[in-house]
């Protein structure tokens, strides 16, 4: 990602000259999905008017349906656990856990509320205090989702690390971040005891041992399930306040470095608003999110979004599977689904037969977030589930979804949809200083102030400011609003090509590519060329059943010729087995790119093995 300077000196260098951009073709061609009736189930959507939503309603008005600590003050995993713990909500589940074995277990709001309430007295037992941070690493079990209530209910700041990272990621993370507690599980700890003599301040380690085998604890080792023995189970909240620190996520590292970036209690306001008005959570739903809280979906749309709404979600702490993710929805009769496009074209990968299989009626909602959903995804959806997926948009920084489709709105497929009520998006020219019409490309960016706003990266004030201008957020997104305030995803801004003074963004040539009924994926970056400055080339891996071959190669170049401008055609096609991705499932061009170029690889700490 580049701060503000590096892009303005990328426009010095002759971006601003490509005014007629490459049209964009491929979205054209699908038909809007209109929208209207309640749906499956007859709900009535939460958002069921998007132009009156936008008057009426703002941020204050999200703010007034928190609860508020008892004696002031605002805690996350208050409004998630203990309100509803507290209420007429206590027997409700909370949590259906899926194990990857097939085992299943049920958490009320109420146990939660008690296991959290003890956690949280433990670790304050160990010395925790407001603001100190708190890491976990382990796999999705109800152990973590209790440990990263209980870090917030202690005043820490939470840091969910993704189970499988390896021990450079772990130690960049730990050692970034001045951790002081880590929870993990006897399946980590030889990764965690590797690097331990590069954290001093790491102080304690907690170990949950959920098989009970006899185990040996080594140096600042201690047992989770003795702490839970002797803790108390009295309620244990920190008195926090809105703008103290709860959460430190490290961004996906699609585009670099990974950076921590700083989320404070107040961004509860947007996780609660955004799951009822975007997912459209209603309290007799069904949830599942796909996403691990190693990643800023798992916990905004894992934990808080849907706990502070009160509807029971369900959590399975197995990978990718076609069939067995769409058993999870059987079995559980999940209603509201939230995953992402890499998932969705892996099951469109392994084909409407193996959806057929399930009974996947329970479904009334579906959405998508993390990269740009192709439309061909869009029309699959609605095709083989009988819904289509709608595509929404944020970031770690963001903290809560900003753009998004609405149960109620139609869909244009290809397209993220319409700023979130409270939230102006708007798209600037390339020095970020000027607003364009609509139907021009350049920068996406948020006006500052929306309540789950990151407050600062971790250590890196400086380039925290570099990414705001004249007060708006400069998202690193560049993006095209057309006339019914519909925003198209172009690219990264890192990512987006030049090719003889036009710009192409990757997302519509590769959305073009996967049309093609052999294509699984496709990532495209821009190669040097001597005349037209950048040339595009594609790298494709093949839907199960196709081999490459140069034939194959012409074929689908000729198949894209004829959906693209002649500048955004690949000139270059080249097969792999699968894409370079990060763990989160995007698609890492920066990667492809210094492979193709010979260049240092940088960051690869997220990158899937
Ligand atoms: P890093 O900042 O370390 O390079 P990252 O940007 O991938 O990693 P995240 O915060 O997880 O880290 O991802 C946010 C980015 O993902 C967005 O800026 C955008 O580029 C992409 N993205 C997310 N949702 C969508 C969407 N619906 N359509 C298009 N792009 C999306
Ligand atoms: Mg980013």
């Amino acid at each position: 990602m580049q701060d503000n300077k590096a892009l303005r000196r990328r426009s010095a260098q002759g971006l601003e000259h490509s005014k007629d951009r490459v049209p964009n073709e491929v979205k054209m061609q699908y038909e809007t999905i209109r929208k209207g009736d309640p749906g499956r189930w007859g709900l009535r959507p939460n958002l069921a008017d998007y132009a009156r939503a936008r008057q009426e309603l703002g941020w204050e008005a999200f703010a007034a349906e928190i609860s508020g600590l008892p004696g002031g003050g605002l805690n996350i995993a208050y409004e998630a656990i203990d309100r509803h713990a507290l209420g007429q909500n206590k027997d409700k589940a909370a949590l259906y856990w899926e194990g990857a074995a097939g085992e299943s277990e049920r958490y009320s709001f109420a146990d939660l509320f008690n296991l959290t309430n003890r956690l949280a007295n433990a670790l304050r037992g160990l010395g925790v205090k407001k603001g100190d941070r708190v890491f976990t690493y382990m796999d999705r079990t109800p152990e973590l989702y209790i440990a990263l209530l209980a870090i917030a209910k202690a005043g820490g700041v939470l840091g969910p690390l993704f189970s499988a990272f390896g021990p450079d990621a772990v130690r960049d993370r730990l050692a970034d971040s001045g951790a002081k507690v880590l929870i993990t599980t006897p399946k980590q700890i030889k990764i965690v005891r590797q690097v331990l003599a590069g954290l001093p301040e790491l102080t304690t380690i907690i170990v949950v041992n959920r098989k009970g085998a006899a185990r040996e604890l080594g140096p600042r080792e201690v047992s989770y399930e003795e702490l839970m023995a002797e803790a108390a189970q009295a309620p244990a909240l920190e008195p926090t306040g809105p703008e103290d620190f709860a959460i430190v996520h490290y961004t996906s590292g699609t585009t670099g470095k990974p950076k921590g970036v700083m989320h404070v209690h107040q961004a509860i306001v947007g996780h609660y608003a955004t799951a009822k008005l975007v997912l459209d959570l209603h309290p007799e739903d069904i949830y599942w999110c796909t996403a691990d809280p190693g990643w800023v979906t798992g916990t905004s749309y894992g934990i808080f979004g849907p706990w502070s709404n009160g509807v029971s979600q369900v959590v399975f702490e197995g990978g990718f599977g076609a069939g067995r993710w769409y058993q999870v929805i059987e079995k559980y009769k999940v209603t509201v689904w939230y995953s992402a496009p890499t998932a969705i074209r892996l099951l469109m990968k392994a084909g409407d037969q193996a959806a057929k299989k399930y009974d996947l009626s329970s479904l009334r909602y579906i959405c998508s977030v993390g990269e740009p959903l192709n439309p061909e995804a869009v029309v699959w959806s609605q095709k083989a589930l009988g819904l289509p997926f709608h595509d929404n948009w944020w970031q770690t920084e963001t903290g809560c979804i900003q753009i998004a489709n609405y149960p109620a709105q139609d869909i244009k497929p290809g397209s993220m949809g319409r700023p979130f009520p409270g939230v102006t998006a708007t798209i600037l020219d390339e020095a970020c200083e000027k607003e364009l019409a609509p139907g021009q490309e350049g920068h996406l960016a948020l006006k500052a102030g929306w309540p789950s706003m990151f407050r600062t990266y971790w250590n890196r004030q400086d380039y925290y400011e570099s990414r705001f201008t004249n007060g708006w957020y400069i998202t690193g997104d560049r993006a095209r609003m057309d006339q019914d305030g519909y925003f198209w995803f172009v690219g990264r801004a890192d990512d987006v090509i030049n090719t003889a003074g036009h710009l192409v963004g990757p997302f519509e040539v590769e959305s073009a590519l996967i049309e093609h009924p052999a294509v699984a994926e496709a990532g495209v970056i821009g190669i040097p060329d001597p005349i037209a400055m950048e040339v595009i080339k594609a790298f494709i891996s093949l839907k199960d059943g196709y081999q490459p071959s140069e034939e194959l190669k012409k074929e689908i170049k000729q198949f894209v010729r004829k959906k693209l401008h002649a500048l955004a055609f690949p000139r270059e096609i080249e097969f792999l087995p699968s894409l370079p991705k990060t763990r989160s499932g995007k698609i890492m061009r920066r990667l492809l790119k210094a492979r193709e170029l010979g260049l240092p690889e940088g960051d690869t700490s997220t990158l899937e093995e």
